[in-house]
């Protein structure tokens, strides 16, 4: 590992990948100056909706473990060993793999911020400015533009070397874009996303259990549970932004009750005390950013959603963030301080890999909102998970590919497509036709009793 005597380095962002980044950076002997347009995570007040659910997984796990942070972390996380499929005629557990141990941790976005903000506070080497907006870059001078958030005040500041870690929205992305040196596009989907928080039942009882993700899809909608310490579950309600049975048409709470009565009858119980929350709440909208280039020669460079920001059906949101943070910095031992070099290989390692996320992510989009309830594509599903359990070192889930290995993205849809190849040589599709027909057979003998 190298370290850098007293070489300066400027963040904008203190956000997940910002803050993580930082801590890598001070472990290396860098002079981190980190700039954040909001106020300290430690000192807002918690508003239930934002304070979600996220999991973390193999991915975030280890550039957690590599900066010591994991043993605190874990503490704070929930562990989920598979996830519940709530479907018309009961539940279906997947477990994300029994063998190996397999799980996800879930935890709680303001208490994984507030433990990133402690650990920087540990290096003495980090100076954090809180309600420091960055507004506009010089990429000649690199002098960088801020504006104080309470003073409304703007201060300019020459900096040596810059990472913008300034999420979805990053001003950093839409300067170097306005300056010509890249081209990005959001690709913003119709349908969106909000958050209720909500306690689950004290005995434990269905829908609610601990310890799994929790899928409720229907053609136009789809809902996920994620279990929190402190029993409660962050629930994300998935629907189209306009049209019928949208966030544009449920507006109200009769149209909410008129709404999960009909399409999630179990579930609505649950809601109906925090209907508020998602009345006032505005939706956000689905969205990948693809990035045509990350750097700016040897000053600037891109990471975490500032880069490529990826939807949220693999959960992936904060792992690519902490992944990015870990390959940055084997970038900078291997080649530091030849400073655009770091930045070209890291571009190369990594742009592959979360382009290849942005895409994975929006096809599991379709599959859990049009095909969860389809039975072809249940059984196709199942029968996966059986050739997982009894062929582990041949054969691999998508899923388990993205989400419990550290293989590169693109790697890992390369590895599932050819062992999918190789499975339906070997029979996949009459397996799972044969247990598609099981179960249509099943479902017609228990509605004719
Ligand atoms: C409310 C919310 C809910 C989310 N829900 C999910 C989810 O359910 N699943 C999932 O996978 N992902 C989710 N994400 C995305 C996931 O959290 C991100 O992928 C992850 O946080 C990426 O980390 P980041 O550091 O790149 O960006 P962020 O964590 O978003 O951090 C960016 C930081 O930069 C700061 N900033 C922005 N602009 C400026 C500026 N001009 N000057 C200075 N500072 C600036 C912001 O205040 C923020 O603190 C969510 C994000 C948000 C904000």
């Amino acid at each position: 590992m190298i370290k850098t005597p007293d070489k300066k380095v400027t963040i904008i962002g203190a956000g997940m990948g910002g803050s993580l980044l930082a801590i890598y950076l001070a472990r290396r002997n860098f002079i981190v100056e980190i700039y954040e347009s909001r106020e300290s995570i430690e000192n807002l007040p918690v508003v239930s909706y934002k304070s979600i659910n996220q999991s973390l997984c193999v991915r975030g796990i280890r550039a957690l473990q590599e900066v010591q942070m994991w043993d605190e972390v874990k503490k704070l996380c929930t562990r989920e060993a598979g996830r519940i499929i709530h479907q018309k005629n009961g539940l279906l557990y997947q477990a994300y793999g029994e063998k190996q141990g397999l799980a996800e941790w879930s935890i709680n976005r303001n208490d994984l911020n507030c433990a990133l903000v402690r650990e920087m506070k540990k290096y003495s080497s980090i100076h954090t400015h809180y309600n420091e907006r960055c507004v506009h870059i010089d990429f000649e001078t690199r002098e960088i533009e801020f504006e104080n958030q309470l003073t409304k005040a703007h201060t300019t500041k020459k900096v040596e070397l810059l990472l913008g870690a300034d999420g979805i929205h990053s001003v950093v992305r839409k300067e170097m874009e306005q300056a010509g040196h890249l081209r990005a596009k959001l690709d913003v989907m119709d349908w969106g996303y909000k958050n209720m928080y909500v306690p689950a039942p004290t005995d434990g009882s269905i829908p609610f259990q601990k310890n799994a993700f929790h899928l409720w899809s229907k053609k136009k909608a789809a809902i996920f549970g994620i279990p929190n310490r402190g029993n409660f579950f962050t629930c994300t309600i998935t629907l189209p932004l306009t049209g019928p049975d949208s966030f544009e048409s449920i507006q109200s709470t009769e149209s909410f009750e008129r709404f999960c009565t009909e399409h999630f009858p179990d579930l609505y119980p649950h809601l109906a005390p925090h209907v508020n929350d998602f009345l006032t709440q505005p939706s956000t909208p689905f969205t990948s950013l693809y990035t045509s280039k990350w750097y700016y020669r040897d000053f600037c460079i891109l990471l975490g959603d500032a880069a490529h920001a990826v939807t949220i059906f693999y959960g992936q949101g904060i792992n690519a963030a902490f992944e990015d943070c870990r390959i940055f910095a084997e970038c900078l031992d291997t080649y530091y301080p030849d400073i655009e070099t770091v930045f070209q290989i890291f571009e190369a390692r990594r742009k592959p890999d979360t382009d290849v996320l942005a895409d994975v992510c929006k096809a599991r989009f379709i599959d859990l909102k049009d095909r969860y309830e389809m039975p072809l594509f249940v059984s196709r599903s199942n029968v996966e998970m059986i050739l997982e359990k009894y062929f582990p070192e041949n054969f691999h889930s998508l899923y388990t590919l993205v989400v419990h290995t550290t293989m590169s993205y693109a790697v890992a849809y390369k590895r599932y497509r050819k062992e999918r190849h190789v499975a339906r040589l070997f029979g996949m599709d009459a397996l799972v036709i044969w247990k598609t027909c099981i179960y249509l057979i099943t479902n017609m003998f228990r509605k004719a009793h």
